[in-house]
């Protein structure tokens, strides 16, 4: 008869758990994403595997199934995934350099896309953070296509040890005996709480007991995976909804798949309406980084700030499941994806922009968050200025393409006027420019007293403030009154203006500020000075 026999872990793994427990997890809650995972990962690999051997076929509704039980202070979570051999469960939980899903990766690397099942987990450190809760962790596991089970027990102290064990189905079945200062997890509400957070997306339903009855907890649908054929409007925005808080519709629904060198899948969102938001609010974008369907983390910062309005999900398969904060900034993959990412949202923006009455709606509710990326963003500065809607003094709305095609003859560049959109259309400053025929865009954000001078030009043709362009205009013929009338104004105004001269550029008005052609503009004068500078 066989009975118990006990193992040192190999030397890697005493050291690694103590990292686990330790340090590696800043939140211990995410031992459930890691142990759900695993079995989700068990779970996709017999089916997988079951497509070349009937024998090894799932049970019909194969499940994920959570308990916990207060009397024992234990959580069990069972699966019906591929189980574990004896041999497996010492080489797969007992030491570290081995991890079978990484095995089974290569080993299907060979294999078309199709033909793989949606394996998660790459790093072979998830299971040890059962321990962060546990201080008796048991696994009872039954290989599929095999008779016997077995119990691998350890308290995560250096030993571990392995005997026959009874399970009924193939698969696996933990039990972790939970630490007092971990009791919070044997709570169903905790543990329905974190499956839905981290876990919402796994395709095979997740079921928690409650009440004796087991029931799913999570909706198990990783929509951005599936095919966009198979799916309907209402299914996109529920889901932006969900993901996103929103109530609204989204304006835009951009799901695709990369493929090739970079693997990836994304659904991304632009709301229809501005959501509410605190003004304290920092302003990331918040949109979800998922690794082989699991949630990571929404602090990825996947999209630069000027398109933090767009929400929804990317999921990838390059980077570890149970990858760290420090991997996250230095990857070169999410530095990729991100340049993906803004570039299909950009090439939306501009297949959208064909209909200006749709696009009126986007600018209207983001466009001032587009136009930080003309400030902050130089390479995509001109794409979004080509994209963006400007009021002028001839049209209620133009692009600068169209505002170029007006040029009358003579005229080389692009004029504004930044400031405050109850005054602009009035202002003294537009007069002279009328007279000449130059069209003037009239700039009412904030922001558009900075982004013109950084950017510079838009096309080759130089970006300019109307407030500074006195060159444009003759000088008007000079009296002795009108000099003498400079003089005065120039002494009255001491410190307040470097000068007065009389122009030729005002028609209706008697007098006006300019600034020179070097330095900030009016608009940008005025921004600073309240900033207090
Ligand atoms: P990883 O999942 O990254 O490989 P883990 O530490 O989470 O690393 O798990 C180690 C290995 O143990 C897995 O690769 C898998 O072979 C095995 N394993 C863990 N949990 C299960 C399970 N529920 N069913 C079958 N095998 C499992
Ligand atoms: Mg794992």
């Amino acid at each position: 008869t066989v009975t118990a026999e006990t193992y040192d872990f190999g030397t890697e793994v005493g050291r690694l758990l103590d990292l686990v427990v330790h340090s590696l997890y800043s939140d211990r809650e995410i031992f459930l994403r890691e142990l759900v995972a695993n079995a989700a990962d068990a779970t996709d690999k017999r089916r997988f595997l079951a497509l070349s051997d009937g024998a090894l076929a799932l049970p019909e509704n194969p499940a994920i199934k959570i308990s916990t039980d207060k009397l024992t202070q234990t959580i069990t979570i069972s699966d019906h995934g591929t189980g574990m051999s004896k041999e497996e469960l010492a080489d797969h939980l007992g030491t570290i350099a081995r991890s079978g899903t990484a095995a089974f990766t290569s080993s299907l690397a060979a294999k078309s896309p199709e033909e793989r099942p949606s394996l998660i987990g790459q790093f072979g450190v998830g299971f040890y953070s059962a321990f962060m809760v546990a201080d008796e962790v048991e696994v009872i596991s039954r290989k599929a296509g095999h008779q016997e089970a077995w119990a691998w027990l350890s308290n995560g102290k250096g030993k571990y040890t392995i005997k026959p064990a009874a399970r009924d189905e193939s698969g696996t079945t933990i039990i972790l005996h939970i630490k007092p200062e971990a009791e919070e997890f044997l709570e169903p509400l905790r543990i329905k709480t974190i499956i839905r957070k981290w876990a919402d997306h796994i395709a095979l339903p997740i079921e928690l007991e409650e009440d004796g009855k087991f029931a799913s907890v999570t909706e198990g649908n990783a929509l951005w995976r599936r095919n966009k054929s198979e799916i309907s409007k209402e299914d996109y925005t529920a889901f932006y909804r969900h993901t996103g808080h929103a109530w609204d519709e989204p304006w835009a629904t951009i799901h695709w798949r990369a493929e090739g060198t970079l693997e990836f899948s994304a659904l991304l969102f632009i709301p229809s309406s501005k959501p509410f938001m605190p003004v304290e609010e920092t302003r990331e974008s918040k949109v979800r980084l998922h690794v082989k369907r699991m949630f990571i983390t929404d602090e990825a910062r996947l999209l630069p700030n000027w398109l933090s309005f767009v929400t929804g999900v990317v999921d990838t398969e390059d980077l570890p499941l149970n990858v760290s904060r420090e991997i996250l900034q230095a990857t070169p993959v999410l530095d990729k994806i991100r340049k993906a990412l803004v570039n299909r949202v950009l090439s939306e923006l501009k297949s959208q922009a064909k209909d200006s009455e749709t696009f009126k709606t986007f600018q209207d509710n983001f466009g001032a968050v587009l136009k930080e990326g003309l400030y902050d963003d130089t390479g995509h500065a001109a794409d979004i200025a080509g994209l963006l809607r400007f009021a002028s003094t001839k049209e209620d709305a133009t692009t600068l393409d169209d505002y170029i095609a007006r040029m009358p003859e003579g005229q080389s560049d692009i004029y504004y006027l930044a400031g405050d959109a109850t005054n602009l259309k009035t202002s003294p400053q537009l007069e002279g420019f009328a007279e000449k025929g130059y069209e003037v865009l009239l700039l009412a954000d904030p922001i558009d007293a900075f982004w013109p001078t950084r950017m510079e030009s838009y096309k080759d043709k130089k970006l300019k403030s109307a407030s500074q362009a006195a060159s444009l205009f003759a000088p008007a013929e000079s009296s002795a009154d009108i000099t003498a009338l400079c003089e005065n104004l120039a002494k009255a105004l001491e410190g307040k203006v470097s000068g007065v001269t009389a122009s030729t550029r005002l028609k209706d008005s008697p007098a006006m500020l300019v600034a020179s052609e070097a330095g900030p503009d009016l608009a940008m004068q005025r921004m600073l000075r309240r900033a207090g500078r």
